[in-house]
């Protein structure tokens, strides 16, 4: 493993089969990935859906994570993780029991078939960024600056916080 050790932020999502639990056990799988420690994780976030509006609510969360893991690693590692969990790709913004995007990797820029990074869609959601803006209120968003704006100005969707504490 020659990687160095590389700062990543994870978005989760879910909205089937206990979004609640399904989020929760996603930050354990993160914690126990390979050469990888779990730092901190943002708390629960319910959203509206976006896009396709006759779907359940979201939860959504952000996790901090320091990884050996090269981008492309991290990325097959989480799609596994998505995979375990019952994870089905039907459509865009379809309803899913786990999504866990890669939103920052370090300072990385790239835009790959299958890598973007940051996260194309990142500073439009505020199911991002508002937990994002939790854990990590200096965050750099790598090419678009500061978090702070970026989440002041996104006002795009109903987004509570819940106030349940981590098992
Ligand atoms: P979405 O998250 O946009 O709803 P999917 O979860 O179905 O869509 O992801 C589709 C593909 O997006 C993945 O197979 C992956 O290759 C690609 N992708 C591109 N950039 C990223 C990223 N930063 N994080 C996670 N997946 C990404
Ligand atoms: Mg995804």
């Amino acid at each position: 493993m020659n990687n160095p050790q590389c700062r990543a932020y994870i978005a989760l999502g879910s909205n089937l089969d206990n979004p609640i639990n399904q989020v929760q056990q996603a930050f354990e799988e993160l914690a126990q990935l390979p050469h990888t420690r779990l730092i901190s994780r943002s708390s629960l976030y319910q959203s509206e859906p976006v896009g396709r509006l006759d779907q359940p609510d979201f939860i959504n969360a952000v996790a901090c994570i320091e990884t050996m893991l090269v981008p492309r690693e991290l990325l097959h590692a989480l799609l596994a993780i998505e995979q375990r969990h019952g994870r089905v790709r039907e459509s865009l913004n379809a309803p899913r029991t786990l999504d866990l995007d890669i939103l920052i990797y370090d300072d990385l820029q790239c835009a790959d078939e299958d890598l973007t990074l940051p996260h194309p869609r990142m500073i439009q959601r505020s199911f991002v960024l508002k937990p994002l803006m939790e854990i990590s209120p200096e965050c750099d968003i790598p090419g678009l600056g500061p978090i702070a704006p970026l989440s002041a100005a996104c006002i795009d969707q109903r987004l509570t916080r819940l106030p349940i504490p981590y098992p």
